[in-house]
């Protein structure tokens, strides 16, 4: 048996709005183990971003059991949200969520900073990730010297830094060309086949079709949830 990082069980989210409520996610059921490369499809409002936001600690669920890595997630005070965010996941947005003011070496060591760990390890760690991400002559310039792919790749150096178990990415490559999405999408590929384990939501299913598992959400449930087989970029 492969180790469980994910272990979600009837999971139900709804939102209040006014004097409604919207039922968004409806028992929903979902076991990742390490290693695996995930796909959340679903239309526009199907609740993929939720369910992302609740697995990186983000928002809450209102029932369900949800737990990371064996550790059951529920009533977390903000701080230790915050430790478990640092400790286990590293997370990809589609519009990168840099900071413009600083330089890419800057904005990938900025995980290490809130952890503490001293300037000189900071950047040299930061300068190898964005090695890895082949942007190593790029570390001292500005995000708004760079492309939106050269972007992404900042950001998932950050997300890589702190040896998380999981990689979570919401739409990463939503604000990409097709050139551009098929590059990282063989970036995520090359991570993963590292071992990595990495969830991605996405409405294309050209993207999906590049993981390794397809999870489909309609109408606040999971639709359908297979292994497929993976294009290999
Ligand atoms: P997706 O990412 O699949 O597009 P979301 O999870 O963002 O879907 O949203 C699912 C549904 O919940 C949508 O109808 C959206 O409008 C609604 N919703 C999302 N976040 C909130 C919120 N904070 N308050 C109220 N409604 C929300
Ligand atoms: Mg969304």
């Amino acid at each position: 048996m492969s180790n469980l990082i994910l272990k979600i069980e009837e999971l139900n989210k709804s939102y209040d709005i006014g004097k409604s409520k919207l039922h968004v996610l409806k028992g929903i059921n979902l076991n990742i183990s390490e290693g695996e490369f995930v796909s959340i499809m679903g239309s526009s409002g199907s609740g993929k971003s939720t369910l992302l936001n609740i697995i990186g600690i983000l928002d809450e669920a209102d029932t369900g059991i949800y737990e990371l890595d064996g550790v059951p997630i529920k009533h977390l005070t903000e701080s230790r949200a915050a430790e478990y965010r640092s400790k286990f996941l590293g997370f990809i947005f589609q519009s990168f969520n840099l900071i413009n003011y600083k330089t890419a070496v800057e904005n990938v060591a900025l995980p290490l900073y809130y952890q503490g760990v001293g300037r000189k390890e900071r950047s040299q760690k930061a300068l190898e990730y964005l090695e890895k991400v082949g942007l190593g002559q790029w570390a001292n310039h500005l995000p708004s010297e760079m492309s939106g792919g050269q972007k992404q790749r900042v950001a998932i150096a950050r997300a890589l830094i702190t040896e998380p178990k999981l990689i979570l990415a919401d739409e990463p490559t939503g604000a990409l060309d097709s050139q551009t999405t098929h590059d990282i999408m063989k970036l995520l590929q090359d991570i993963n086949n590292e071992g990595k384990t990495i969830v991605v939501v996405t409405h294309e299913p050209d993207v999906a079709a590049q993981t390794k598992r397809n999870v489909v959400l309609k109408d606040g449930k999971i639709e359908s949830d297979e292994f497929i087989k993976q294009i290999v970029l």
